[in-house]
C-alpha cells in the first residue's frame, strides 16, 4: 500500500522522509510547480531569493537531525552564530541581547542587556523569566497582559518583548498567547546557549531542504508529483480510501497525510469533519539591493519604533542585498510597494546611517497568509494528528505541538504524524 501525502511544504517532506525511512512506499502530491510551499525559492531577475526571510535557531532540534538525516551538512548551509542582537530604536539607544562576552551563558546576556539598557533592564527581564512557570499553569492571557502584570518597563516593550513576540509568533502582543510566548522564551533562552544561536541559511531556501529532501525520498523508492492539487478526499464508512485530483484521476490509498495549512486543510475536509480555523496572518519582506561590498555591522539586527522590524543582511548569497521583516497586520499593508520601499529605505538609513539613503533596486514580497495567529488559547483549538476518520492523519505547522508556527514546528509535526500513523499501519 502506498501512503499518499498531501502537501509538499516542510511538513509534508518530512512526513515523506519519515514514512521511506520506516520502509514504507509514498507518493507526495503539491499543487504548486514547486515544493517548499511558505519556505520556497521565489526568482528576482538573476538572483533566486526567498518567498519571505526566516530564521532558524539552534533550538530548532528536530529540523537540523532531518536535514542531516537526509545527508545535508548543515553547518555548511546556515551561517550559525551565538545569538547577539541589537536592536535599534529611534528614541532609545540599542539594547544588546547578546551571548558574547568573556562571561559564561547566561551572566553573558545580563552583562550585554545591562550595557545597553542598564541594571533595572536585567532584573525586569529575569522577573519576566522567573515568572514563565507560574504563568504556564494558569489560564492563558495575552502577552500585553503578561507584561502589565509582571511591570515591565515601557522601553523593554517596545524595544525588546514586543519585536521578540513580533518575530517569533507574527501576532501583536495585544492579542498574543502569554503561553506561547512563554514557551518561546523557555526553549530558546532558557536551554543553554547553543539552543539560543542563529541560523541564517546561506542559501535560498528552496536549495537549502525542499530540493535536497525530493532527491532523497526519490532516490528511496518515493513519488512526487507537482502540479497536481487533492481536489477532494474519498471517504466510506468512517474510512479514508482515496482522493481525487484536479484532473479528475483518483488515487486509492487507505492512509493519507493532509499537510497543508489549516484553511487548505479545511477545504478538503469540510465535507467530513470540522477543523478549527485560526486568523492567518501576513508577513511581508522588503529585498533591497545595494552597491555590492555594503554590509552590516551584524548579520541581522532588530528595528523599533519604525515600520521595518528586523534588517538582515544576505551578501554571503549575494552581494549587497538585504531582507527587512514586517511581521503581523500593519500600516505598511496600505502602502504601495514604492511607497514602501522608499520608506524602509529611509528607515534603515536613519537608524544605520552608513547605509545608503536609496538602495539600487528593491522588491516586495507580500504573504498575506503566512502564518497561523498566536492568539491567546490557541493551544486549545489546534487538532491532533490522528482524526476520527480512519487512515486520515494531519500533519501542517498549525497541528498541536506548543510552537508557533515554524520550520521546526512543521518538521516536528510532519515527523511524528508520520511515525504515528506506520505504528498503526502496522
Ligand atoms: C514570509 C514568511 C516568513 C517566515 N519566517 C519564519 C521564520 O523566520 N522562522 C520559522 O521557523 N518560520 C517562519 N515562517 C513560517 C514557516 O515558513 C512555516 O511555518 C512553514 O513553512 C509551514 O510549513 P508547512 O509544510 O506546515 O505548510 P506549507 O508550507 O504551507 O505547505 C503546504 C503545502 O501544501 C500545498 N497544498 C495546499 N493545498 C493542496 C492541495 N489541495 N493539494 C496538493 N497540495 C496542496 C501548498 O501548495 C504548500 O506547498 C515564515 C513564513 C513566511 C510565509
Amino acid at each position: 500500500m502506498t501512503i499518499l501525502i498531501v502537501g509538499g511544504g516542510w511538513s509534508g517532506l518530512a512526513a515523506a522522509i519519515t514514512c521511506v525511512q520506516q520502509g514504507q512506499a509514498v507518493h507526495l502530491i503539491e499543487s504548486a510547480k514547486q515544493l517548499g510551499g511558505r519556505a520556497r525559492n521565489v526568482p528576482w531577475g538573476d538572483d533566486t531569493i526567498d518567498n519571505g526571510q526566516h530564521l532558524m535557531i539552534g533550538a530548532y532540534e528536530r529540523m537540523l537531525a532531518v536535514m542531516q538525516s537526509i545527508g545535508i551538512d548543515t553547518t555548511a548551509v546556515f551561517q550559525r552564530q551565538a545569538m547577539d542582537l541589537t536592536i535599534h530604536d529611534t528614541e532609545y539607544s540599542p539594547l544588546r541581547l547578546s551571548s558574547k562576552a568573556y562571561l559564561p551563558w547566561p551572566l553573558s546576556l545580563a552583562w550585554n542587556l545591562a550595557s545597553s539598557a542598564g541594571i533595572s533592564a536585567v532584573r525586569q527581564v529575569a522577573k519576566l523569566q522567573s515568572d514563565i512557570k507560574r504563568v504556564l499553569t494558569e489560564e492563558d492571557i495575552s502577552v500585553s497582559d503578561w507584561l502589565l502584570l509582571t511591570k515591565q518597563p515601557q522601553r523593554l516593550v517596545r524595544q525588546l518583548w514586543e519585536p521578540l513576540c513580533l518575530a517569533t509568533l507574527n501576532t501583536p502582543i495585544a492579542e498574543a498567547s502569554a503561553h506561547l510566548l512563554a514557551i518561546v522564551l523557555r526553549d530558546s533562552l532558557g536551554k543553554g546557549k547553543s539552543a539560543a544561536d542563529t541560523l541564517i541559511p546561506s542559501q535560498p531556501l528552496g536549495d537549502l531542504f525542499p530540493q535536497m529532501a525530493a532527491k532523497y525520498i526519490q532516490q528511496q523508492g518515493g513519488k512526487i508529483s507537482l502540479g497536481t492539487r487533492a481536489k477532494a478526499l474519498l471517504v466510506e464508512d468512517e474510512k479514508v480510501t482515496g482522493l481525487v485530483t484536479d484532473d479528475g484521476s483518483q488515487l486509492a490509498s487507505d492512509a493519507i497525510i493532509v499537510a497543508t495549512t489549516a484553511s487548505q486543510s479545511d477545504a478538503l475536509l469540510s465535507p467530513h469533519m470540522k477543523v478549527h480555523l485560526p486568523i492567518e496572518y501576513p508577513i511581508c519582506t522588503v529585498y533591497l539591493q545595494y552597491a555590492a561590498g555594503i554590509r552590516l555591522k551584524a548579520p541581522m539586527l532588530g528595528m523599533s519604533g519604525t515600520i521595518s522590524q528586523w534588517i538582515f543582511d544576505r551578501s554571503e548569497q549575494t552581494p549587497g542585498l538585504m531582507a527587512v521583516v514586517i511581521s503581523a497586520p500593519g500600516r505598511h499593508e496600505k502602502m504601495t510597494k514604492k511607497e514602501l520601499i522608499s520608506c524602509v529605505c529611509k528607515e534603515v538609513h536613519q537608524l544605520f546611517p552608513v547605509m545608503p539613503k536609496q538602495a539600487e533596486q528593491g522588491f516586495v514580497i507580500r504573504e498575506k497568509r503566512a502564518t497561523f495567529a498566536c492568539t491567546v488559547d490557541i493551544e486549545k483549538q489546534r487538532p491532533s494528528h490522528q482524526t476520527d476518520i480512519a487512515g486520515l492523519w494531519l500533519a501542517g505547522d498549525y497541528v498541536a505541538n506548543n510552537y508557533p508556527a515554524t520550520l521546526e514546528g512543521a518538521i516536528r509535526n510532519g515527523e511524528n504524524c508520520a511515525k504515528r500513523m506506520v505504528a498503526d499501519l502496522k
